[in-house]
């Protein structure tokens, strides 16, 4: 299993342009996962798949589409990771069992995958895949329960960690949240038909009302009869992911009742409170800083500015040029402008920094186009924790505010001063959701839900290393 399972998940029950519904709202949730794409749907018993490694737009055409039969069905994106690019693992998942079809399509991090595979192995389940999700659909399949809802639930009892799931069986269609309701999941309706989404970016693109979020520990079961919530056996604990507002989720989206752009908007003002300094302009690393950046502007009066622009046609992978050219790849996406930036006292604005190297790169490439001084500023507190809850950060001493002080962390990204959001400041931006209902592991290292014996681990087993947040936490002190 990849710990890197950025994921989004979209499903449509009761439409008969389903898969191109599912296609479009894939499209929408793009920025959640670009390594694979997939979409099941269904026709009364028959299931048809597609699925490919690659963006939506390159894995389905205008055939592909047509050959995607049925009134409902389920898709999935998934995030691109570093050398785990097995075509086995492309989402959504699917089987043939004694409860009929299903196909599954999950966002999260189970964390006691790795325990419940070969316990599931051990018992003859044969996997195909290396990825958790897998052992959602074994353990349905193999639920005692005759009732789908009930195979359902008892899988959830069993299964722990993240998962925002849409499940398709024959003549339904389920959506599901574990009880810290980690990722989001959003219910919608376009006429008769219903949709489930990551977010509420996809509902607007297809012209579909936004209902409301599926509740933590909440089962919706779609079928031809209207919507049906039930609850999982575990209790509710929400533990929404902050990140999600920080950086993950669309600023056009409503992510736990609020629209993203806003947060993102308020975290900027409440650092032009925490981190003030005197300079020209204002300006965002585009498109991650763009709302914390305008929120900077309208705290401290200072003007916002575009000083980069963003080649948005670029794609994962280019030529080269034969003869060395300076930091090609950085200014193939991004370039300053210099007019704007020359002689300049600059404060910068971006969301997060995980490794560090994006920003050296692009602090190297504002002062090289005539800043005078630059101001970094973070509209999120240090990342010196994992995520295990399905947010693609790197082992925890990559993290360069695990290994370095904000000060050498100025020094090493080249700013002339750096300054973080804190986290009762991040905290207070949101309005809708207490502070202690969110999950704020990967800055504070509180993790909400055990996380001893985690691995980092594929469900092979290889590269198992076992978590121990008492001793990591000991060496972070
Ligand atoms: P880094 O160079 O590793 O510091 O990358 C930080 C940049 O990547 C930030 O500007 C964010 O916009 C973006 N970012 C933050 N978290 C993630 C993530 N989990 N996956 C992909 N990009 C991210």
């Amino acid at each position: 299993m990849s710990m890197k399972d950025e994921c989004g998940v979209f499903g449509v029950f009761g439409n008969k342009d389903a898969a191109k519904l599912c296609y479009l709202g894939l499209y929408a949730l793009q920025h959640r996962g670009q390594e694979s794409s997939g979409i099941v749907s269904s026709k009364d018993d028959k299931f048809y798949v597609v699925k490919d490694m690659g963006l939506v737009a390159d894995v389905f055409d205008a055939d592909s589409l047509a050959y995607l039969q049925g009134s409902n069905a389920v898709g999935h994106v998934r995030y691109s990771t570093t050398g785990s690019s097995n075509p086995n693992n492309i989402q959504p998942l699917y089987s043939k069992t004694s409860k009929g079809k299903f196909a599954i399509a999950h966002n999260g991090n189970l964390t006691n995958a790795y325990k419940l595979y070969h316990e599931l192995k051990a018992s003859g389940s044969l996997f195909q895949s290396t990825v958790d999700s897998e052992v959602i659909l074994h353990l349905i399949a193999k639920s005692k329960s005759k009732s789908i809802l009930q195979a359902v639930k008892d899988t959830l009892a069993e299964i722990e960690g993240a998962y925002s799931l849409a499940i398709m069986g024959e003549g339904f269609l389920i959506a599901a949240r574990d009880p810290s309701g980690f990722r989001p999941l959003v219910l919608g309706k376009l006429k008769d038909s219903f949709i489930i989404s990551s977010e509420t970016c996809a509902l607007d693109l297809i012209g579909a009302e936004y209902i409301r979020e599926v509740a933590p520990s909440e089962i919706v079961l779609i079928d031809k009869d209207g919507i049906h919530s039930h609850q999982s056996t575990q209790k509710p604990k929400p533990s929404y992911c902050i990140f999600e507002h920080v950086y993950f989720s669309r600023p056009d989206s409503i992510v736990y009742g609020e629209t993203v752009h806003r947060v993102r908007k308020e975290f900027g003002k409440i650092l032009a409170e925490e981190y003030p300094v005197e300079a020209d302009m204002v300006m965002a690393i585009p498109d991650s800083g763009n709302s914390a950046a305008l929120g900077y502007a309208e705290a401290s009066g200072i003007p916002f500015e575009i000083g980069m622009t963003r080649n948005h046609y670029v794609g994962r992978t280019f030529i080269q040029p034969s003869q060395q050219i300076r930091d090609f790849g950085v200014k193939v996406k991004l370039n300053p402008i210099r007019e704007v930036l020359k002689g300049k006292d600059v404060i910068v604005v971006d969301d997060s920094l995980v490794r560090g190297t994006t920003a050296k790169q692009r602090v190297q490439a504002i002062r090289a186009s005539g800043a005078r001084s630059i101001h970094l500023r973070i509209s999120s507190p240090p990342i010196r924790f994992p995520c295990h809850f399905g947010i693609d950060t790197p082992e925890q001493d990559k993290l360069i505010a695990y290994n370095k002080s904000v000060n050498e962390i100025k020094e090493f990204v080249g700013a002339d001063s750096l300054g973080y959001l804190s986290l009762e400041g991040m905290l207070k931006a949101v309005k809708t959701i207490e502070p202690k209902k969110f999950c704020t592991a990967c800055f504070s290292g509180n993790y909400p839900i055990k996380v001893e014996n985690i691995g980092k681990y594929s469900l092979e087993g290889k590269n198992i290393e076992i978590y121990d947040q008492k001793k990591r936490k000991k060496q972070t002190k």
